[in-house]
């Protein structure tokens, strides 16, 4: 009898109990996926937080950032408690998504050190009723300030198609601010270490042949917490005209070039079943053109941060001049204009198989088979200048090599979309293409490099003594 009773005892209220302060004194705490900057805490920003909860559910999310003896509550969210039987059974919420807005400059707090605190309960008995915790102390930095821009270099005349070179001061504590110079809607990074001090900048810039006397051209800077400053510097933009030219495509060109491009089956919509070649050719001139253009500058983001040329570029010797920069090309097939398209670079012919020597020094940023290029070499001078030589027959230099001005990077061939032997050389800042007369000029890299940077170094001796 007293053993069934004890059993009972045991079965109905011992267990129950048991298995009660067990579910109670759940040991799991919360899992918090979240975004939290490093250091440099953003003006504005969306804080994330994928909160996931295993036993008695959420009871309390609660962020504040604090400076000395500031503290401001960011977010205190409470969840209450399913039912009103005292201490027992918890809020029931397993899950929850949250986006906060975080901004640092409404705060009344000042640049500098902060402490970001997330603390996250469920509705466990442990922690004498507090419940498990996700916590998190992040030391942050609070940063209102914009970077500052003093313009050094003093005369930019920018020729539509061309370069141009600012040099700049940038204060600022952030080591990570990106600075450069803005010109449209294309960014053009600039570096330090022209210059024995770290904080002055050169950027090399480009006017695009699209880009008129309108176009808006300052020096930008942005620190990582989202701070933008923009200083504008005088500078003269010179038009210039470019050439109209037209190309006949003829079906034996077809025949002869198309077969090397394996696109697969393509449809560029124009003509496909009457003509199925002149179909490939408009798709391989308009679609995989600038495909092909991303993929021979893209590199590019490797290059060196110093100038690694000095002087005038060097032009493949004894070659004529054929089809030259930003020519806009009207093609035509029959009589009927089929495309249109702006020649990106040079046309230089001389001898078939004819030895190409490298512009200028540099080192070597891409060695490849590209499309509507063929073979093709691209040579980094550094601050992303860069030199590109397309429709190779053959190339002498990898990846990786360090050439010095004359060296022999290949030889000229018909590769890609060529019709005859010849060299394409393009020179580009970043990923503009750029006229490239004007770096084999020595009176214009004198004026607009050289003596430019000669001069801000002179200034610069004088402010010291
Ligand atoms: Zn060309």
């Amino acid at each position: 009898m007293k053993k069934t009773l004890l059993c009972i005892f045991i079965l109905f209220f011992v267990f129950p109990l048991l298995w009660f302060l067990f579910s109670q004194f759940e040991l799991r705490s919360p899992v918090v996926n979240i975004n939290i900057p490093s250091t440099y805490l953003p003006k504005t920003y969306n804080m994330d937080l994928d909160i996931t909860e295993k036993g008695t559910g959420l009871r309390r999310v609660f962020i504040a950032i604090s400076q000395n003896t500031k503290e401001k509550i960011i977010l205190d969210k409470i969840y209450p408690r399913k039912s009103n039987i005292g201490l027992f059974f918890g809020s029931g919420v397993y899950n929850d998504s949250l986006k906060i807005a975080v901004e640092s400059s409404k705060y009344g707090m000042g640049d500098g050190e902060a402490t970001l605190t997330i603390n996250i309960s469920d509705f466990s008995w442990w922690r004498w009723n507090n419940g498990n915790r996700f916590f998190k102390e992040q030391k942050v930095v609070i940063d209102t300030k914009p970077p500052e821009i003093e313009v050094l270099s003093k005369t930019h005349n920018i020729n539509r198609g061309g370069v141009g070179l600012v040099i700049y001061r940038l204060k600022d504590d952030d080591a990570q601010t990106q600075s450069g110079v803005q010109v449209g809607d294309i960014f053009y990074k600039g570096y330090s270490g022209t210059f024995k001090q770290k904080d002055i900048f050169t950027a090399f810039f480009a006017l695009t042949h699209l880009q008129g006397a309108g176009t808006e051209i300052y020096v930008k800077a942005e620190d990582v917490a989202g701070n933008i400053a923009k200083k504008g510097f005088y500078h003269y933009i010179k038009e210039k005209k470019f050439r109209n030219d037209t190309l006949e495509i003829s079906d034996s060109f077809l025949q002869n070039i198309m077969p090397q491009f394996n696109l697969g089956e393509v449809d560029a919509g124009f003509d496909s079943e009457a003509n199925p070649l002149l179909s490939k050719f408009v798709y391989i001139n308009q679609k995989l053109r600038p495909m092909n253009i991303d993929q021979i500058l893209k590199p590019v983001e490797q290059t060196e941060h110093k100038m690694m040329w000095s002087g005038q570029f060097l032009r493949l010797p004894g070659a004529a001049p054929r089809a030259q920069f930003a020519d806009r090309r009207t093609y035509r097939y029959n009589g009927k204009q089929i495309d249109q398209q702006y020649h990106m670079g040079v046309d230089l012919a001389s001898l078939a198989h004819s030895n190409i020597p490298a512009a200028n020094s540099g080192r070597v940023l891409g060695v490849d088979d590209i499309g509507i290029f063929g073979k093709c070499v691209l040579i980094d001078h550094g601050f992303g200048v860069c030199s590109s030589y397309a429709h190779l027959s053959q190339i002498s230099v990898k990846t990786g090599d360090i050439v010095k001005k004359g060296d022999i990077i290949g030889q000229t061939g018909t590769t890609g979309l060529a019709a005859g032997d010849h060299l394409h050389f393009g020179m580009s800042i970043d990923k503009t293409f750029v006229n490239p007369v004007e770096w084999w000029d020595p009176l214009w890299i004198k004026n607009n490099i050289d003596l430019k940077i000669n001069e801000v170094k002179q200034e610069l001796g004088k402010k010291l003594r």
